[in-house]
């Protein structure tokens, strides 16, 4: 189980840098995976759990990149162009024809290159006549042909451990020869919302209600990563009945993920009942939107409280529940790329803490500010195209000024 360290508690209630929060929890969160072996179909979103590296080379034979003519670059006169006679035909899929020397011969796009032949004329590129084929002078040696291990050599390393399986590390170890692949057994997270407004669609609304939104946000979010979710419903604004949830979810979770109630007002029960349970880590982060958002642990679980309003809810999901899940997985932690855009907007902020802007980005590569910014405001996840990221010491930010964003579908998967 993992366990938060106890040096942690130490913080008071001030407003903690994204980067000093995300350090905390690489410090104080101890991987809490097992490892287990997966077939490769199944193995979107999981952690690598040991270095991979290539027992064969890709591709493992010299192979054709086109369908064309294969000869040695050798017998091709260099200012002028070549008769060759012509000998075997290898498709993909073959074994290699056998070509005597001083001949040419037909291959297709994948096959194998007969032994000795280096390059590859398409066939576009050339005349066959009565004699054989026609190639012009000017190609250069290897052309068109893909050698032994171009992609990896055997032995070298293909993939690092820690690293989330996407579909293109799918390729790589598939073509390598594996059907399974060795990973950290997935983490076993509890989902919760908090909040007497909230029901469940689709039943109707009562006055004052609201239908809960960000539980299959973060069901959805934890999914895409790899983890094993337990839906723990809604929790009311009612302290005991808080605390008692959390608890009994505790032995069972590698982490608790809740949405609301960690501000500061009097119905503001999780951060109450992580008080009351375990300790607290952080609750306040100098970010906008998602300021209040808490790290702590109940019963030895690890416990995440994340803002209720759903805008915040996803910033804070990205900029800590990630990080804190990559590191209870035993994986490597990587920052979205850092891309930039043109900004098409005049902005001012506060320093000291790291605004995310909503933006969608025209065809000509300059963001436009959404027009409706509440952290409440849902439509603005699914109409923006990214979230401009204005570090903490900005307070002004020009049109025309670059600034970093991170496109909204890395922050989902
Ligand atoms: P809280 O953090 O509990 O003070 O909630 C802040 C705002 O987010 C309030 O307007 C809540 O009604 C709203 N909210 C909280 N949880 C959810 C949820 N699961 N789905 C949609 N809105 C929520
Ligand atoms: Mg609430």
């Amino acid at each position: 189980m993992a366990q938060l360290s106890d040096d942690c508690f130490a913080f008071g209630g001030a407003l903690l840098p994204l980067a000093e929060a995300q350090a905390r929890i690489v410090a104080h969160v101890a991987p809490a995976s097992g490892c287990e072996s997966v077939a490769l179909s199944a193995a979107t979103g999981r952690i690598l759990a040991q270095d991979v590296l290539a027992r064969v080379s890709l591709p493992p034979q010299a192979n054709s990149a086109v369908d064309g003519y294969a000869f040695r670059h050798a017998d091709l006169s260099l200012d002028a162009s070549t008769n060759l006679p012509l000998a075997g035909r290898t498709a993909a899929g073959q074994a290699p024809a056998l070509v005597p020397p001083g001949h040419a011969s037909r291959i297709f796009t994948g096959a194998a290159m007969p032994d000795g032949l280096d390059t590859v004329m398409m066939q576009e590129d050339c005349v066959v006549d009565a004699h054989g084929i026609v190639l012009p002078a000017g190609l250069g040696k290897g052309a068109n042909a893909r050698p032994v291990g171009e992609d990896i050599a055997a032995g070298q390393r293909a993939l690092r451990a820690g690293r989330r399986l996407m579909p293109p590390d799918l390729a790589l170890l598939a073509g390598l020869g594996h059907a399974t692949v060795d990973v950290r057994t997935a983490l076993r997270v509890a989902v919760f919302s908090t909040g007497d407004e909230l029901v469940d669609p689709p039943h109707p609304l009562a006055p004052g209600q609201i239908h809960d939104a960000n539980r299959m946000m973060l069901l959805g979010l934890l999914t895409r990563l790899g983890a094993r979710v337990t839906d723990g419903g809604i929790l009311p604004d009612n302290a005991r009945a808080t605390a008692q949830a959390l608890r009994a979810a505790a032995g069972a979770h590698d982490l608790l993920l809740t949405s609301g109630g960690v501000s500061t007002g009097e119905e503001d029960h999780v951060r109450a009942a992580i008080a009351a349970e375990g300790r607290l880590a952080f609750w306040r982060v100098a970010i906008k939107p998602g300021r209040p958002v808490a790290l702590g642990e109940i019963a030895g679980t690890p416990l995440l409280g994340l803002p209720g309003n759903p805008v915040a809810a996803l910033v804070t999901f990205s900029a800590l529940g990630r990080p804190l899940l990559d590191r209870l997985a035993g994986a490597v932690y990587a920052p979205p790329p850092a891309l930039r855009a043109v900004s098409g907007f005049a902005y001012r902020k506060k320093a000291g803490r790291l605004e995310y802007v909503r933006v969608t980005i025209g065809p000509d590569g300059v963001a436009h500010r959404y027009p409706k910014e509440g952290a409440g405001i849902i439509t603005s996840l699914t109409e923006s195209d990214a979230l401009m990221a204005l570090p903490e010491d900005m307070t002004n930010l020009a049109p025309g000024e670059t600034a970093p964003v991170i496109p909204l579908g890395l922050l989902h998967g």
